[in-house]
């Protein structure tokens, strides 16, 4: 098991995440990259999180 830092800073509950912390909603990087796929962002899910990859054996 990787050995994982909480950052206290970023709240995240996308478990399926392998930054994420899951038994506590953080993510566990210094630093996350967020971006948008629409032209005109407008509300919250416009967003996404670039720094997102896929947990191993997820899904
Ligand atoms: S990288 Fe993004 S999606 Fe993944 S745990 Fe961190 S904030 Fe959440």
């Amino acid at each position: 098991m990787e050995n994982r830092k909480k950052n206290e800073h970023v709240k995240c509950t996308v478990s399926q995440c392998r930054h994420n912390l899951v038994t506590d909603p953080y993510c566990s990087l210094d630093c996350i990259s967020v971006g948008t796929h629409e032209p005109d962002p407008e509300v919250p899910e416009c967003t996404d999180c670039n720094s997102f990859v896929k947990r191993d054996g997820c899904c």
